[in-house]
């Protein structure tokens, strides 16, 4: 990517009413002085404001944005045309023809980061907004888009930053001439646990952005169409009293308890003749060993809840909650303890639904209610917070041990690996690995 050069792209998705086409770079004004014409002259007088006029034959509003006060921090020419392909289309090649190349996936965004409008962690959250799966993962893409995030990481750089020049001077002065910093040690573990605190966000930032995987399973009949027929709110699944309809695995997506969920209905496991069947059993073991949550369901109708509770202790499903099912055939039925989260339900009825979801809530979030957590890391800020939380408490105890060198190392790494998070310390590579997931347009 090339930073001084004069890009385009259209900034809108296609088929809106309205279709946006970008202009950023040191000769915007004057390429889109070239391509439209208005009554009102296009320049600094008319700075931020909509001018009405053309491009072509086709009527346009244009804005202009002079930098760093736009969003990429360049000169920012914006062309509002009509909705459709082709005012669209015709306003791009004249924009190209006057001395513009298409933008590359997230170039403007790029430019944005290079021009310090926003840090690496900022442009991330740019493209979570775009694919923000529910209302929560938005809420904290904008707030991580906001700077929450980027605050608090710049807060612990600098403070790595000043207890490393603390262990350096410990290096360049012998101990009985310097005034002795009791708190370092103290400082860094502190330090650490705010990490740790950032740290710990990463599963509820995994489940907001891509979605949690549940699956469904338990004996054929147990009700798991039901279920989530139920959850889902409509009919998706065939449900009949004969059992193994589902011979194939189905999949739906939902939100419960704000997090995104994607649920799969698997066919009954059960040994079977019927080839297509058996097919199903195996692919239903295959989605159980994907998944992130199992909703293991019980009859509790059933004359074999011994044989139903072993089947579930030999799938070797991970976090599972057993979902007693039927309830309200047998609503006074005691039921044997289990040593996962049992909830009791009748998917007929939909009594202990809430109770069902709350529970799923609790597994993923540690919370019945998740709230609006003000971060959630992503994987890669979560991955370099790993090697920083493993780098601090050894520096801390080395020094303890007065071997300061070592401690200035350890701590000037940890305050790296937190600077490649905002993008203070990043390799090439790694901005075109971010930045090409965006798309074309950002
Ligand atoms: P699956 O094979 O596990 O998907 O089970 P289905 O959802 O297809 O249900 C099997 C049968 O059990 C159907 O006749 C359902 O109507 C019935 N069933 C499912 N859930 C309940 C429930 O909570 N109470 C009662 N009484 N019947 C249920
Ligand atoms: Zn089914």
């Amino acid at each position: 990517m090339n930073t001084f050069d004069n890009i385009a792209a259209p900034a809108t998705g296609i088929g809106g009413a309205v279709s946006i086409i970008r202009i950023s770079g040191p000769d915007a004004l004057a390429i889109g002085r070239r391509v439209w014409r208005g009554r009102r002259e296009l320049g600094p007088e008319s700075r931020r404001e909509l001018l009405l006029g053309r491009v072509g034959i086709d009527s346009a509003l244009a804005v202009f944005m002079p930098g760093p006060a736009s969003y990429t921090g360049d000169d920012v020419v914006e062309l509002h045309c009509h909705g459709g392909q082709s005012a669209a289309d015709q306003a791009l090649r004249s924009v190209f023809a006057a001395g513009c190349r298409l933008a590359e996936p997230g170039e403007f965004t790029f430019r944005a980061f290079v021009n310090g409008k926003l840090d690496l962690a900022q442009a991330e959250a740019v493209n979570d907004v775009i694919s923000a799966g529910s209302d929560l993962a938005l809420r904290i893409a904008e707030k991580q888009l906001d700077g929450v995030l980027s605050r608090r990481l710049e807060a612990a750089y600098d403070e790595l930053n000043a207890l490393r020049a603390e262990c350096e001077s410990h290096l360049d002065f012998p101990d009985e001439e310097l005034a002795w910093e009791p708190d370092v040690p103290a400082r860094l573990e502190a330090l650490t646990a705010q990490l740790r605190e950032l740290y710990d966000t990463r599963d509820i930032g995994g489940a907001l952005r891509d979605g949690v995987s549940v699956v469904l399973a338990g004996r054929p009949n147990a009700g798991k169409s039901s279920l989530l027929n139920r959850l889902l709110g409509y009919e998706r699944a065939i449900v009949t009293p004969i059992p193994g309809t589902t011979r194939d695995t189905v999949e739906a997506q939902t939100v419960i308890c704000n997090l995104p969920v994607r649920i799969t209905d698997t066919a009954g496991l059960r040994e079977s003749a019927d080839p297509i069947e058996q097919m199903g059993v195996e692919r239903s073991r295959k989605s159980i060993a994907a998944a992130s949550v199992t909703f293991w369901l019980l009859d509790a109708s059933g004359g074999e809840l011994e044989a139903e509770l072993a089947e579930m202790e030999r799938a070797d499903a991970v976090n599972r909650i057993a979902v007693w099912n039927k309830i309200d055939l047998v609503p006074e039925r005691a039921l044997p303890e289990l040593p996962c989260p049992a909830v009791r339900i009748s998917a007929r009825t939909g009594a202990g639904l809430d109770e069902l979801r709350e529970a799923f809530a609790v597994m993923v979030a540690k919370s019945p209610r998740p709230a609006v957590p003000e971060v959630a890391v992503n994987a890669r800020a979560a991955r370099l917070l790993a090697e920083a939380l493993e780098l601090l408490p050894e520096a801390t105890a080395r020094f303890r041990e007065e071997e300061y060198e070592l401690a200035a190392i350890g701590i000037r790494t940890a305050m790296n690996r937190v600077g490649e998070i905002t993008g203070k310390t990043v390799e090439p590579d790694i901005l075109d690995n971010i930045f090409s997931r965006f798309c074309i347009g950002k």
